[in-house]
């Protein structure tokens, strides 16, 4: 086998070994060539995030190896599952990125990795190849670099001199899932090299405020992923573990990974039970609400209701149990209750907010500002316009409270959601 079929077998391993990772966001695509086409999205490992200042950039998505010292029971690299495994050298991965971005293929990289001796030992060639790039090929694309748990200080610190972001897997919400299905990792290899990263990232920040010049530090920020569905956790559960995270490690996403079954074991959900897309969808949704709505993870759920309902999204799910804070006044409430109204967004409050002081709102203007009026119109009340939805909402909403379960409350929104 030449040189480069090798290196073409390696990228198809370790590039669809990659794609279990989501903490950047994949295209998902999976278009083929065609004998009179140019190019495919489906096998090269390429696949889409957001950098610093929100821009949408293409990555290349490969594992440095997928061999593995571990055996965490939800991996499909763990030392005892019997797969291909392959393993790039730093050149390897260095010529890749250089030639994918040469080509215009791809904006940056994303190296992620399974563990081959330790994680210093593993941590060590990540960082290398970062160094690399940014040093002797003065590569300035996007670079997100997987921090091995249980990496030395000094090779985060290295990491975040090159890497725009870092990401340290939390994964699984629980130390009890973690013990369970994973019981060589300890929870504190995932949180010491986090709070290492914040302190980094917060100083430079700081720093920046006052030097023109400051050694950079993982500019993009860290993030983290949990994958849901191997343990048993509900939804309340992760969506605490994920505001934990948010206050406390200024982490810049949690990524919610629902389990794909690739290995049959006792302790996992059986290979036919596939976490259903929705309710990762819903976790994203909470996830929203809570860095950008104001909710708190116990407004959004608690103990009598510990998972999300894949009906309906959770901020209207929010509005259905607290109709007594409804109809919201357009014309005075205030910000944060105007941003509780189903069918308005952030942009949207805030638009309300300031032409308010310049006018009488009307559902018009509301439509014109990108307000979902079909939803929101059943929450508002506008003063001195439209009295007759507000005595309709009232009724049925005291209607839907009244009639029992939640679910049957939620058909009846939905019938009435289709009556206007
Ligand atoms: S350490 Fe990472 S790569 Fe290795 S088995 Fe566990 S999850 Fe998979």
């Amino acid at each position: 086998m030449n040189n480069f079929a090798r290196v073409q077998e390696k990228l198809e391993i370790l590039a669809d070994a990659a794609k279990y990772d989501v903490s950047c966001s994949s295209s998902g695509g999976n278009r083929k060539n065609t004998p009179s086409g140019l190019g495919n999205s489906s096998k090269t490992g390429i696949c889409h995030s957001y950098t610093e200042d929100g821009r949408c950039v293409s990555l290349l998505k490969i594992l440095l190896t997928n061999h593995c010292i571990y055996d965490c029971a939800y991996c499909v690299s763990r030392k005892s599952n019997d797969v291909k495994r392959a393993a790039f050298t730093v050149d390897e991965v260095v010529d890749l990125t250089i030639n994918f971005y040469r080509r215009n293929y791809i904006e940056g990289l994303f190296l992620s990795s399974g563990i081959f001796k330790d994680a210093d030992f593993t941590m060590e060639r990540l960082v290398r190849i970062a160094n690399k790039l940014r040093t002797e090929h003065r590569f300035n694309g996007y670079i997100h670099l997987k921090t091995i748990p249980g990496a030395s200080p000094e090779l985060l610190d290295e990491a975040a001199l090159y890497a725009d972001s870092l990401s340290v897997n939390l994964e699984l919400p629980t130390e009890t899932g973690l013990k369970l299905l994973a019981p060589e990792k300890k929870r504190e290899d995932m949180i010491k090299p986090m709070d290492h990263l914040k302190n980094g990232i917060i100083k430079y920040k700081e720093e920046k405020k006052i030097f023109r010049k400051v050694p950079k530090f993982a500019p993009a920020g860290q993030s983290t992923q949990m994958i849901i569905g191997a343990a048993q956790e509900n939804d309340l559960q992760i969506i605490k573990v994920a505001d934990h995270f948010y206050k406390n490690y200024k982490m810049k996403r949690v990524y919610y990974s629902g389990y794909v079954p690739v290995l049959e074991d006792s302790r996992l959900p059986s290979l036919n039970t596939q976490v259903p897309m929705v309710r990762e969808n819903r976790l994203y949704q909470a996830d929203w609400l809570m860095r950008f709505y104001g909710y708190e993870a116990n407004e959004i759920l608690d103990s009598s209701l510990p998972f999300l309902d894949l009906e309906v999204d959770p901020k209207l799910g929010w509005a259905l149990r607290n109709l007594d804070k409804f109809p919201v006044q357009i014309q005075a409430a205030p910000y944060e209750m105007i941003l509780r109204v189903p069918g308005i967004g952030v942009k949207s409050a805030k638009k309300i907010v300031s032409s308010r002081r310049f006018q009488q709102l009307s559902l018009e203007h509301l439509k014109k500002m990108g307000v979902a009026t079909n939803r929101a119109r059943f929450f508002i009340d506008f003063t001195f316009g439209n009295p007759y939805l507000n005595q309709l909402h009232k009724t049925h909403f005291r209607k839907i409270l009244l009639s029992g379960t939640h679910t049957k409350g939620q058909q009846l929104l939905q019938t009435q959601l289709s009556l206007f």
